[in-house]
C-alpha cells in the first residue's frame, strides 16, 4: 500500500499548529506530509497593526517556517495555492506545478471585507498580511517625509476606518507611534491627527461597558478623534467622505472595517456561506470525507446556529483537534467532535493597555496588556516550546524608527 500523502493548505495559526500536532503523533513514514504556504515565513496576525505602525520589528513579527518544523514529518513547500481539483485530488500551485495528496487541510485565512464602499478597495490600506502592513508602514513614512516638503496636513492625518478590536488595536499603535515619528521628521505632535471612524453608536460593540469607556477615554486623553455613528460613504486618495456630509482630507484610511474568508475560497466549488466554507463537527468540508478546512477559512455553526468568530482563538483550538482527526481518518479510527471553549478576549491599546475579559473576569490597563502579552507568549508556547517563547522575547524588540 503506498503510504498517504497529506496536504496542508497556509501555515497560518491553523496550518502551523495542525503542523505540529503530526509532528507529534504520526509515526515514521506513517504518512507523507506536505505543508504549503506562500511565503517561506508565518507572521503573527494578531500583532499585525504593529508593523503597520512600526512598532515592533519585522522580526517579533515573522518566523521561518522551516526552522518552526520539529522534525522531518513534515516537508514544506513555498508555493501560491491556486486551486483544487477534489475529484483528481490534486492542488494547483500559481507556478503551475500540481500536488496530490489524499488527505487535505484548508487553512487559508482571511480576506478583508469593505463592503463595496466606493473607493475603498483602491484607496484604502488594508491590515491582511505581513506584506500588506509593512505596505502601509512605508506609506506613513513617505507621508511624513512629504509633509516636510508640502506641509499638506491630509498627510499626517491618519484615519482607521471602524472600531471593533482590530481597529481599536490599531489606534493604540498609532497612538505610540506618532511622537517617535515626529521626532525622526522633526515635525510637531500637533500637525498630526489620529481620526477613529465607526458606524455603530460606541467603540468595541459586543464588550462590555467598562472596557467601552475605558477605550473612549484613554482615546480623548491621547487626542483621538473619536468619530461614533459616522460611516464612510466614499474614499478616494486624499478623501474620505462622510455621512455626516464631511469631506475629510487624509491620504490614509486604515481599513478595519471586517474580515471575511481568502477571496480564492470561492473558486473551490465547495459549500460556502458569507465566504467561509461550511464545515461538519469534525472539521471536515461538509460532504467531503478527506478535506478538512479550520480557522478563518472556515464556517463552524455552534449548537444555537451562529457562527464561531474568526480568530487566532478558534484556529489554534481546532487544529488541536483537526491534527489527531486527520490521523484517525487515515488509520480508519474514530473522530473527535470539535467543541469551543471561549477563554476570554483582550484588545491591546499600544502597549500599556488593553481592555477584555479573561475567565469571565473584566480587565483594563496595564494589568490588561500584561495578560496580553502572556496569551502572545501561550501560542509561541504552544508553537514552538518554551525555547521559542524565550527566543521571540530576547530577541532585540527594537522598533523601527
Ligand atoms: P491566517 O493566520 O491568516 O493564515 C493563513 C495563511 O495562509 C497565511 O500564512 C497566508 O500567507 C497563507 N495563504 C493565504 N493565501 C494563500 C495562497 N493562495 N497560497 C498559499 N498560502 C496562502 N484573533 C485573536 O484570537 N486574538 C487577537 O488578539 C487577534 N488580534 C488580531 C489583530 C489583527 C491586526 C488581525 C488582522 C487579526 C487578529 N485576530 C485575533 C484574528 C486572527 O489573526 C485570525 O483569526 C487568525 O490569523 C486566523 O488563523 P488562520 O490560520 O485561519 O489564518
Amino acid at each position: 500500500m503506498q503510504t498517504p500523502k497529506v496536504v496542508i493548505l497556509g501555515a497560518g495559526y491553523g496550518g502551523l499548529i495542525t503542523s505540529r500536532q503530526l509532528e507529534k503523533t504520526l509515526l515514521n513514514g506513517e504518512a507523507q506530509v506536505t505543508l504549503i504556504n506562500k511565503h517561506d515565513y508565518h507572521y503573527i496576525s494578531t500583532q499585525l497593526h504593529k508593523t503597520v505602525a512600526g512598532t515592533a520589528s519585522d522580526e517579533k513579527i515573522t518566523l521561518h517556517i522551516p526552522d518552526l518544523l520539529k522534525t522531518d514529518k513534515i516537508q514544506f513547500k513555498k508555493g501560491t495555492v491556486q486551486g483544487v481539483n477534489f475529484t483528481s485530488k490534486k492542488v494547483q500551485l500559481e507556478s503551475g506545478e500540481f500536488i496530490d495528496y489524499d488527505y487535505l487541510m484548508i487553512g487559508l485565512g482571511f480576506d478583508v471585507s469593505t463592503f463595496g464602499i466606493p473607493g475603498v478597495e483602491e484607496n484604502a490600506f488594508k491590515i491582511k498580511s505581513f506584506r500588506s502592513t509593512k505596505a502601509i508602514y512605508n506609506h506613513v513614512l513617505r507621508q511624513f517625509a512629504a509633509y516636510k516638503e508640502d506641509l499638506d496636513p491630509s498627510r499626517l492625518t491618519f484615519a482607521v476606518a471602524g472600531a471593533g478590536f482590530t481597529g481599536i488595536e490599531m489606534i493604540g499603535e498609532l497612538i505610540e507611534a506618532m511622537p517617535k515619528l515626529c521626532l525622526k521628521y522633526d515635525i510637531p505632535v500637533s500637525a498630526t491627527r489620529i481620526i477613529n471612524i465607526e458606524a455603530s453608536a460606541s467603540v468595541l460593540p459586543g464588550f462590555n461597558k467598562e472596557a467601552i469607556d475605558f477605550t473612549e477615554s484613554y482615546f480623548k486623553k491621547n487626542g483621538v478623534e473619536l468619530m461614533t455613528s459616522t460611516k464612510i460613504l466614499e474614499c478616494s486618495p486624499t478623501t474620505i467622505t462622510l455621512d455626516n456630509g464631511e469631506e475629510l482630507p487624509s491620504r490614509t484610511l486604515i481599513w478595519s472595517g471586517g474580515v471575511r474568508g481568502n477571496t480564492l475560497l470561492e473558486k473551490l466549488d465547495l459549500p460556502i456561506s458569507k465566504g467561509r466554507i461550511n464545515i461538519d463537527k469534525f472539521l471536515r468540508v461538509q460532504g467531503m470525507e478527506n478535506v478538512f478546512c479550520i480557522g478563518d477559512a472556515a464556517l463552524f455553526l455552534k449548537e444555537d446556529g451562529t457562527p464561531l468568530p474568526p480568530t487566532a482563538q478558534v484556529a489554534i483550538q481546532q487544529a488541536e483537534v483537526c491534527g489527531p482527526n486527520l490521523i484517525a481518518s487515515l488509520r480508519g479510527e474514530q473522530l473527535k467532535a470539535f467543541e469551543y471553549h471561549h477563554k476570554g478576549t483582550v484588545a491591546s491599546i499600544g502597549n500599556k493597555a488593553a481592555v477584555g475579559k479573561v475567565f469571565g473576569l473584566k480587565i483594563s490597563g496595564l494589568f490588561a496588556a500584561l495578560m496580553k502579552q502572556v496569551i502572545e507568549a501561550r501560542y509561541l508556547f504552544v508553537l514552538g516550546g518554551p525555547g521559542l517563547v524565550i527566543k521571540q522575547f530576547l530577541k532585540i524588540g527594537k522598533p523601527h524608527s
